[in-house]
């Protein structure tokens, strides 16, 4: 698939088009659908910034490249004056007081957004079935789950009822369902954009993702929003990656893979057939490819979920119903917390606080919490040894298929595992992209920190290639 934006981009310029009929188009769509994706519609918003584009093109004044383009955005991140749900009933009549950074930089650069999208409440699952606004059906095959987290914005763009969407991934919530849609999600190096006004889930590996039909797409929204904020610390200044150079691939040379992700028990025998043959297909292109040692997903799993319910209980605890959210009143402050809490939050949601405090209390956090927090430091390690000797690290997204609507919520210890492949790169903070090319639910392309250009250059390359 090329470039939307560049496509529309000249429809607006040349006048085939006019941006108010592109903005109600993509509105019908959104408000028609079927697959749940809608949390709310921006319309009113959108189509006034449609008219101001469509007046600049009429005087003749020149636009940007993402002016008038229109975008979706998780229902996550603050955008000043918009319900900001989390898709959650604590938060189901919350108003955003301000923007979130990425999003305001998009606004900047002129782009539309016209929905706030369905999604896992705060981030919490890998299916988008936690939601309170039912859940999302898969693009292609809707009796399957749309994949989590940001499973609203994957299907969107899928369905063209968005030309991008601005997604969030912890542990794999951009990358996952951008698999199990077959389009393009990039979870970048951690702190190249800022999550200033992203509902915080778990902090450490928290990002900010683009999701989109094409390599040049991710790339022109990845330039826009990416930067260092003061109002997030671990942000850091990054280079403008150029069109020209994600072309060619002479500097990989070598590329590897986990050996155990492919000989798992777990990994579908056609998922598995079709990873092997692709990396059949890189080497007979003259790339070495070697197969690396990694930790056992279950490892992976449960460092990663230590961590994150450990964060994230400690994030929503200021979800209290004084400070935040929909308040149940009962007979003292105490009681008020707790059934506000009870009744508010999801039973996943629940599980995932009950599970982050049992591992932060003491008697536990010393074997427990520190435990993976010492994990995680030997994970990134083994990561950076990796990157010593290979320039990309590829992987299949998941081990399996989308499973049917309903089954991920029977069995929760079975959804996290389902994760095996995305949290590990998560917690080594790496630019990770999934491409819809390699097996059923695409190929995740890794490469060492803030090397976000290399990965886009491999996408390019496999895109060539397979
Ligand atoms: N499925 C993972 C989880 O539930 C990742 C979610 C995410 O990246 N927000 O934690």
């Amino acid at each position: 698939m090329d470039s939307q934006i560049h496509k529309i981009h000249q429809q607006l310029v040349n006048k085939e088009i006019t941006c108010t009929q592109l903005v109600n188009d993509k509105l019908g769509l959104l408000k028609q659908n079927t697959h749940n994706t809608v949390n709310s519609l921006l319309d009113t918003l959108a189509l006034d910034l449609a008219k101001k584009v469509d007046q600049k093109i009429a005087n003749g004044e020149t636009i940007g490249l993402l002016e008038g383009i229109p975008f979706g955005i998780k229902d996550v991140y603050m955008v000043q004056g918009t319900i900001t749900t989390a898709s959650s009933n604590l938060l189901k009549n919350y108003k955003s007081a301000y923007t979130a950074t990425a999003i305001q930089k998009l606004l900047d650069a002129g782009a539309i957004p016209l929905v706030k999208e369905n999604c896992d409440s705060f981030g919490h699952g890998s299916s988008s079935e936690n939601t309170i606004f039912g859940a999302v059906k898969n693009a292609i095959n809707p009796e399957l789950v749309a994949g989590g987290s940001s499973g609203g914005s994957a299907v969107n763009v899928a369905k063209d009822y968005t030309v991008f969407s601005i997604g969030g991934d912890t542990g794999g919530s951009v990358r996952q369902p951008a698999g199990y849609n077959t389009i393009y999600g990039l979870k970048p190096t951690y702190g190249r954009i800022s999550r200033y006004g992203l509902m915080a889930y778990a902090s450490s590996t928290d990002c900010v993702g683009p999701i989109a039909k094409s390599i040049e797409d991710i790339r022109i929204v990845l330039n826009t929003i990416s930067g260092k904020d003061v109002k997030d610390q671990t942000t850091y200044a990054s280079a403008e990656i150029e069109q020209s150079s994600i072309l060619n691939i002479e500097h990989i040379k070598t590329i590897g893979y986990f050996k155990n992700f492919v000989e798992s028990d777990a990994i579908a025998p056609e998922i598995k057939a079709a990873f092997l043959n692709t990396i059949e297909k890189i080497k007979a292109k003259g790339i070495a490819v070697k197969a690396l040692d990694f930790f056992e997903s279950n490892t992976l799993v449960s460092t990663y979920y230590t961590l994150a319910m450990a964060e994230t209980a400690s994030n929503l605890s200021r979800l209290d119903g004084i400070n935040y959210g929909e308040r149940v009143e009962a007979e003292n402050l105490k009681e008020t917390y707790s059934v506000t809490r009870s009744e508010n939050l999801s039973e996943e949601t629940k599980r995932r606080i009950v599970g982050g405090n049992q591992v932060l209390s003491q008697g536990f956090s010393d074997e427990i919490y520190l435990k993976g927090l010492a994990l995680r430091d030997e994970i990134s390690k083994n990561f950076e040894n990796d990157f010593n000797e290979v320039d990309i690290i590829l992987s299949p997204v998941t081990p399996n298929t989308p499973p049917k609507i309903g089954d991920s919520l029977k069995d929760p210890h079975a959804m996290y595992l389902s994760d095996a492949y995305t949290v590990g790169f998560s917690l080594g903070q790496l630019p990770t992209l999934t491409v819809p090319q390699g097996t059923a639910t695409g190929l995740q392309i890794s490469a060492a920190k803030n090397n976000d250009e290399l990965v886009l250059k491999f996408a390019n390359f496999l895109k060539d290639t397979l």
